[in-house]
């Protein structure tokens, strides 16, 4: 066998050692979010008071089990996000979609949210149309999810998240920001926060939910898109996140 035949060969079993371990992932990940679930309806019925009044103390405990059952299961998700957007064998589905309809329905998921927490959504509806794009439209949800959902997380209350997309005829991409005036991303996190389960100290302390591999995710996604994110951040006045996709 010659070099490059050898060579070859390494390969083929590196990708299958890397099947077979994503696919371990992918099924240990769903039996717990399946446990997972089953202890989430059970603590939700206690709290509920379904199976019988409890204690003042009693609801506490069982509350705060369900918030750490709650915390598992964003991690469990989120790795099985991860697990699929990272193996290379996974290929991009491929269609032409409207992402202005999807980034509006994808909104409408957070307007509850928004509202519990008292963070105002402004979405300014693009000045020219959008041509359709092709793209994996489950995975640009997964990116829009992330930055939406970050963006009322680290929001402060009263603030307002500002939602915009446009077509840039001159790059022939969409363009797409979230703006907030939350907590900010300070200077010694700035180049870390793209990186597997990083999560800033002021994150920490407002939101200790996070798993650190949204922000990871989405930009692989991004870059499986041949697009770019980036974004520009201080304490006074907020973050932006800014995506662009290419139209291919
Ligand atoms: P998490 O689950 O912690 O939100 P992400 O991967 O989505 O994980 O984000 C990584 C880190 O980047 C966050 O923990 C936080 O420190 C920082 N970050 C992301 N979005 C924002 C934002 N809009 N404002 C301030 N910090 C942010």
């Amino acid at each position: 066998m010659n070099e490059i035949e050898e060579l070859k060969l390494e390969n083929e079993k590196l990708k299958n050692n890397n099947t077979v371990k994503s696919d371990l992932i992918s099924i240990s990940a769903h039996q717990l979010r399946t446990s997972l679930s089953a202890i989430k309806w059970t603590l939700k019925m206690f709290i509920d008071g379904d199976l019988g009044e409890l204690t003042a103390e009693q609801k506490d405990f069982i509350q705060k089990t369900f918030d750490s059952n709650e915390r598992m299961i964003i991690l469990v998700n989120d790795l099985l996000i991860i697990n699929h957007t990272d193996d290379i064998n996974v290929k991009l589905d491929l269609k032409e979609i409207d992402i202005l309809e999807l980034l509006e329905q994808t909104l409408s998921e957070f307007y509850g949210e928004a509202r519990k927490k008292h963070v105002k959504i402004n979405f300014t509806k693009p000045q020219t149309s959008i041509p359709l794009i092709n793209c994996d439209k489950r995975m640009i949800r997964i990116v829009f999810q992330n930055l939406i959902e970050n963006s009322i997380k680290y929001s402060k209350q009263d603030d307002t998240v500002s939602i915009h997309i446009e077509y840039d005829n001159t790059t022939n991409s969409i363009n797409m920001s979230v703006h907030d005036n939350g907590i900010g991303i300070k200077e010694e996190d700035k180049s870390k926060i793209f990186s597997k389960f990083y999560r800033a100290e002021n994150a920490i302390k407002k939101d200790y939910s996070g798993s650190g591999l949204g922000l990871f995710a989405t930009k692989s996604i991004v870059l499986r898109h041949k697009g770019e994110i980036w974004f520009e951040s201080d304490n006074d006045s907020g973050t932006t996140f800014f995506v662009r996709l290419p139209i291919i």
